[in-house]
Order: structure tokens, then sequence, then C-alpha cells
């Protein structure tokens, strides 16, 4: 499905656009710095969609740098905003979310999915249906489909490329033919802002102080998830799903510089990692360019001026939504699928100030024990049973918040 670009003795010949690229989710954080790294190369690249849900101005503003052409924005009623702000531009615009499921069946040869949540599913599975190659940031995606997502990629004979900076290491860490003879593969985690907080200081933790990541640049949802934890939780499904590889043999361990993003284990006791800045322009440019590599304006490393590089267990009682991923991941795609929307409810509630932050791992925790008896065991082969468990999953920990709520009052 991807084309070749013209290879020149001094790296890649930027000629025509080589590349036709969707990006889902165009204004969020993974969205801007993907531009970024196409508009670096703009000769290479051809933008056919930019999405948003709300963000109209950002959406318009992405639309004209990127020269895309068809603009889509999620809420139906700020259609006729975007429209005036793209008139006489020549971009056409559309609006609704099924709208920005139709826009990823155009015939793209890259589509970025970087809408945040599992409302990045169907557009992803459309794109994928379509023939397009996903350079996928949206892990909640993989987690709530589970398997069925890799069977629809796989019929399409689509590639997924992992944005994920962890998953993207192991992915350029992993050798094509000594896939059999990886023995572990190894996440590595910040550890977020609460790294070194006790379990009492956790308590009394606000949204603001969630929000704010040591490392990374991130959106709030994502912000949220690497405060608890339940980042690295779902990573763990996605790398489950991306290597095809049982939580038995995966890896997480806390390492606060960000420094060695993952790696693999060999049967020889050889680890091959990847090491690079904290910034997300560098998974994203091996995506947007693999199987080549382009000179992209990124920090480089400096490891004589970083020192020291350090690596802990992770604690699992001050992060409990560790183990309940992890739990998750071995009762199978049900679980999976009412972790994420749980915590997707419950990271909201916290964000609006409805619950605590200890609050999140306990709501999500609730919910799949709620949930074992009602949807416990069930088996996905269409994606309206997926979409059917996310929505009860988020209606019972729309309930258990409800009740928290009451019994606080
Ligand atoms: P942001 O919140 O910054 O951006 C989310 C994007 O999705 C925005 O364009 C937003 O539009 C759009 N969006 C939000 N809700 C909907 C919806 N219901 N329907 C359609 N579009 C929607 O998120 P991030 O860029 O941080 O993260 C995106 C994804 O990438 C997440 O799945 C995250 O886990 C993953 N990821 C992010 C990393 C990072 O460094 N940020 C690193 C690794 C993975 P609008 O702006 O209008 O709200
Ligand atoms: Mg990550």
């Amino acid at each position: 499905m991807v084309r070749s670009p013209a290879i020149t003795a001094g790296g890649i010949r930027f000629d025509k656009p080589f590349r036709t690229v969707s990006i889902f989710g165009a204004t969020g954080s993974i969205g801007r710095s993907t531009a970024d790294v196409i508009l670096q190369h703009r000769q290479a690249f051809a933008v056919e969609v930019v999405t948003a849900q709300s963000r109209v101005d950002g959406l318009a503003e992405m639309a004209i740098r990127l020269d895309a052409r068809l603009a889509v924005i999620g809420d139906a009623s700020l259609f006729e905003a975007l429209r005036t702000r793209l008139s006489g531009t020549g971009i056409a615009v559309a609006a609704g979310p099924a709208a920005i499921v139709e826009a990823a069946s155009r015939p793209v040869d890259l589509v970025v999915a970087a809408i945040v949540g599992a409302a990045g599913l169907e557009p992803t599975l459309a794109a994928i249906d379509a023939g397009a190659d996903i350079a996928l940031a949206n892990k909640e995606c993989l987690v709530c489909a589970g398997a069925l997502f890799n069977r629809r990629a796989a019929a399409a004979n689509v590639r997924i490329l992992p944005v994920d900076s962890e998953h993207n290491a192991i992915f350029q860490s992993l050798e094509a033919a000594n896939v059999g003879a990886v023995e572990r593969i190894t996440v590595t985690a910040s550890g977020g802002p609460f790294r070194t907080f006790s379990l009492d200081e956790m308590r009394r933790v606000t949204p603001a102080q969630a929000l704010k990541h040591p490392r990374w640049s991130m959106g709030p949802k994502i912000s949220i998830d690497s405060a608890t934890m339940m980042n690295k939780g779902l990573e763990l499904i996605e790398a489950h799903h991306l290597f095809d590889i049982g939580s038995d043999r995966l890896d997480v361990l806390v390492h606060p510089q960000s420094v060695v993003h993952g790696f693999v284990t060999y049967a020889d006791g050889s680890t091959v990692a990847q090491l690079g800045a904290a910034d997300m322009r560098i998974p994203i440019s091996h995506c947007l360019n693999w199987p080549h590599r382009v000179a992209t304006a990124t920090p480089r490393l400096d490891l004589a001026a970083i020192g020291t590089l350090t690596f802990e267990k992770p604690d699992l009682e001050r992060f409990p939504a560790l183990s309940l991923a992890r739990d998750a991941l071995v009762r199978g795609d049900w679980a999976t699928n009412i972790l994420n929307a749980a915590n997707e409810v419950a990271v909201g509630a916290f964000l609006e100030g409805a619950i605590e932050y200890l609050e999140i791992a306990a709501t999500v925790e609730k919910v799949l024990e709620r949930a074992t008896a009602t949807v416990g065991g069930t088996e996905f082969a269409t994606v309206e049973t997926v979409l059917a468990l996310d929505a009860e999953g988020r209606r019972l920990a729309g309930e258990q918040i409800e009740f928290r709520g009451r019994r606080a009052s």
C-alpha cells in the first residue's frame, strides 16, 4: 500500500508528494505534532482529511496550513462556523460523527489515528477497511476492540504502525527474522507526576497537579492516565495486541528520565532498546516515513548531560490501575473493553471535580466487578457488540460515580 519514495545517495528525494495522509484528531497534541513533522517535509505528503471534535478555529487553521482537501468537525452544530472559516479556500467541509467515519473511507496511504478514546474506533476501522495503513496513537480503540481490531487489519492487509512511544520503540527493536526468539517485551513508564507521592498525599491531589506531567506534553485524558498509571496498563494491553505476546512475558519498568522508551529481550540474552528525547515527533516521524528514516528537527539525546538513567519496579499498591489492566488483559477482550469505558468516564468525572483522584481506579475496579456478573465472558465478532459493551461500561461507571456522589453529600 505505502509507495516507496525515490531514494538518492543523500537520502529521500522529495520531488513530488509520495504519501497521502489523513489526520483524525488533528487539533490534539498528537495531531499538532503530526502537522509539524509533515510541514518539515511539505513536498513529501499530501493531506487529504483533517478532523476535530469541537475546536473549530484550530481545525480551520490546521486545514489551511496543511492544504487539506476536507475538514470534518465532530460536533454537528459547528458546521456553519467551520464553513465560514474555510470559505474561499477550496477546502471541503463536513460535520458530525458519521461524516468523520465517512471521511475515514477516503483512499489514502496512511491514516494517523489520533482521536482520544473509544470514539476513535469506528473511524479507524473504516480507514482499515478502506485499505489505509494506520499510524496508531489512539490506543483505546485497540483496548476496547481487542482481537477484532487485528482481525479487521489482517483481512484488509494493512499495517498498524505504533505511534505510542513505547510501542514504537519496541517496533524499532524487533528483528523481523527473530520474533520467534523474543523472550520478553518491556514498556517503560516515567511514573507520572505522583511517582514519589504517598497514598496519603495522593488523596488530596487536584486535576491541575495531575495534568502536569514531568516529561511529556500531552492531551488531558492521557495525562490523567499517566498520573494513575492506567496509561501503562492500557499500553500493556496495546502491546499484547500489537506484538502478539502474552501478559506473562510483558513487563513494566519505571524509568523517570524517559530516555529508554521500550525494549525487547531475546532468547540469547541480548536486550535491544530504542532511546530518544521525550518528543512525540520522533515516533510520529518514524511512522510517517517508515520504512525510511528522514531528517527531522527534533531534540537529540545528550546522554553525557543526562548522566544517569534509573529504573525501578512499579508500585502496584499506590498505582492499582496497573494491576486492574493486567487482570483485564488476562480475563479477555470483554474485560479490557469495560476497563477502558469505565476509565474514560472516571477520568472525565475527575477532571470535572466530581470524584477524587484515588476514586478513578476504585471506580474502574467496581465497574469491572459488577460487569463480571452481567456481561462477563461476552465474545465479540461484531463492532456492534464492542460498542454495546462500551456503552454498558459507561453506564455502570456513571451509576457508580452517582452513587459515590450521593454518599458524599
Ligand atoms: P488530545 O486531547 O490532545 O486530542 C484529541 C483529539 O481528538 C482532538 O483533535 C479532539 O478534537 C479529537 N476528539 C476528541 N473527542 C472526540 C470525539 N468524540 N470524536 C472525534 N474526535 C474527538 O489527545 P492526545 O493528542 O494527547 O491523544 C490522542 C490519542 O493518542 C489518545 O488515544 C492518546 O492515548 C494517544 N497518545 C497520545 C500521546 C501524547 O503524547 N499526547 C502519546 C501516546 C499516545 P478537539 O480538539 O476539537 O477536542
Ligand atoms: Mg506511551
